[in-house]
């Protein structure tokens, strides 16, 4: 049985950790990097071990680091967080030969869902669809014209190890293809350290849509809904909903149906991720996540389950505790992303926060590790808040989100705040008709 839990993560998931263990009365360790001494999940948790400088390299991706700590502590268990060594397969697999239990799926599961031109091959011989593109990764760039002029223009490329948005490259024709195809390779090598490409399809005017899943050791697997995920930029998800303006339950079970097969395809346990692009009725596999996901508040709010306190009695060999029997999204939920950083230029702008207000009333959550005086540093992700809003319905959850980000002061950094608030008052965001565009086209 767990009783006591090492975060190996930062920020405002360390946080949301913390917080999910005191509920199930399970004790709590804290790592962190010399820049985040004073940082809020170390106050947070009953004890803290330094695990290096600030470069993650040497603290939150030190494999042997963070293991020592949790020897030294005593913890029994690890919660990976998301990004950092989430999903990393051999992280998981050395805190199982170390005897601490990994808050998350098999380092196999991992690793299979990982390499993303193999997810693809696995979601096909599951029988989920997939778009036209290569089998596995493209060889050389004679194969990759072969393959691109069968499926027919744009196509668009990606790593295989890639992830974050990164090592993409959208080819609307040979010509492109020809000098994207190498600097796709090697950037993909820099970036991952490894060089296969892959290519796929490319949809002019998607949606990104995604289903939550969970697994637990007994055998079962439930979809736990969608989440609308096309506010982007860079491929960056800036907005996620639940339910989807235009997912009904027809597509939502087909599409849940269809995440459940890839899950016990791989026998997957815990919470995860399958991403789906949606575009004319029909939707196609992209990859899969094998962690909790900065979006998970919005599935939270609009099941009523707390999907981190899931993941803790799964790992801990619990069944899942979601009912049996039909499954209903309750209202309506939107997160918007707070970073750091300039919301023209998305550059990102770490410094001081010299005031910090967060909203209240019906309806408001808001995740974050960020107070008055934080110093927000220049080493890690720039997301500082998250702003999770619940209503009855989409206009509600509208008008709320407004009057939230209204009230929302925080000073002495660029924030997104009022890129958001500006999305808020476009019409097509208001009536839903938005692709994964959407902010291409957006003038702020
Ligand atoms: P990453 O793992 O880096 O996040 P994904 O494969 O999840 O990359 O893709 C990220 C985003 O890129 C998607 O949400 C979508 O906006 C865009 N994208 C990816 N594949 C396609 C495609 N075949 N057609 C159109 N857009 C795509």
């Amino acid at each position: 049985m767990i009783s006591k839990v090492l975060i190996a993560n930062r920020g405002e998931i360390a946080l949301r950790v913390i917080l999910a263990c005191k509920e199930l009365g399970l004790g709590t360790v804290a790592v962190h990097s010399e820049a985040d001494r004073d940082a809020l999940h170390v106050r947070y948790a009953d004890e803290d071990v330094c695990i290096g400088p600030a470069l993650a390299k040497q603290s939150y991706l030190s494999i042997s680091s963070i293991i020592a700590a949790a020897e030294i502590t005593g913890a029994d268990a690890i919660h990976p967080g998301y990004g950092f060594l989430a999903e990393n397969p051999h992280f998981a697999e050395i805190v199982g030969e170390c005897q601490l239990t990994f808050i998350g799926p098999s380092p196999n599961a991992i690793r299979l869902m990982g390499d993303k031109a193999k997810a693809r091959e696995t979601a096909k011989a599951a029988g989920v669809p997939i778009l036209p593109g290569s089998d596995g990764p493209v060889r050389t760039i004679e194969d990759a014209l072969e393959v691109a002029r069968t499926i027919g223009f744009p196509i668009i490329l990606k790593a295989s190890a890639g992830g974050g948005g990164r090592g993409m490259r959208i080819c609307p024709d040979e010509t492109t293809l020809q000098s994207a195809y190498e600097t796709a390779r090697s950037e993909a090598e820099r970036a991952f350290g490894v060089a296969d490409v892959y290519l796929e399809k490319y949809l002019q005017h998607p949606r990104h849509i995604e289903i939550q899943v969970f697994g637990d050791t007994h055998g079962r697997v439930v979809s736990l809904g969608e989440r609308e995920c096309s506010i982007q930029r860079r491929h960056q998800k800036l907005i996620e909903e639940s339910p989807s303006p235009v997912v009904d339950q027809t597509i939502r079970q087909r599409m849940g149906d269809a995440a459940i097969k890839l899950c016990q395809a791989v026998s997957y346990v815990n919470a995860g991720t399958i991403e789906f692009l949606y575009q004319d009725g029909e939707f196609y596999f992209m990859e899969m996540n094998t962690r909790i996901q900065v979006e998970h508040p919005v599935t939270e709010e609009v099941t009523g389950i707390d999907l981190v306190k899931e993941q803790i009695c799964v790992a801990n060999g619990e069944p899942l505790s979601v009912p049996f029997g039909e499954f209903h999204l309750r209202g309506h939920a939107m997160e918007f992303r707070i970073n750091a950083e300039d919301p023209v230029t998305f550059a990102p702008n770490p410094g001081k926060i010299r005031e910090f207000h967060a909203p209240g009333g019906p309806g408001v959550r808001i995740d974050t590790a960020a107070y008055r005086d934080y110093v927000v540093p220049p080493h890690y992700d720039s997301l500082i808040a998250k702003l999770i809003i619940r209503g009855k319905d989409r206009p509600e959850t509208i008008a709320r989100a407004r009057r939230a980000l209204d009230s929302f002061v925080i000073e002495g950094v660029k924030t997104t705040i009022p890129l958001h608030r500006a999305i808020l008052d476009d019409p097509r965001f208001v009536r839903g008709d938005f692709s994964t565009r959407f902010m291409e086209e957006f003038e702020f």
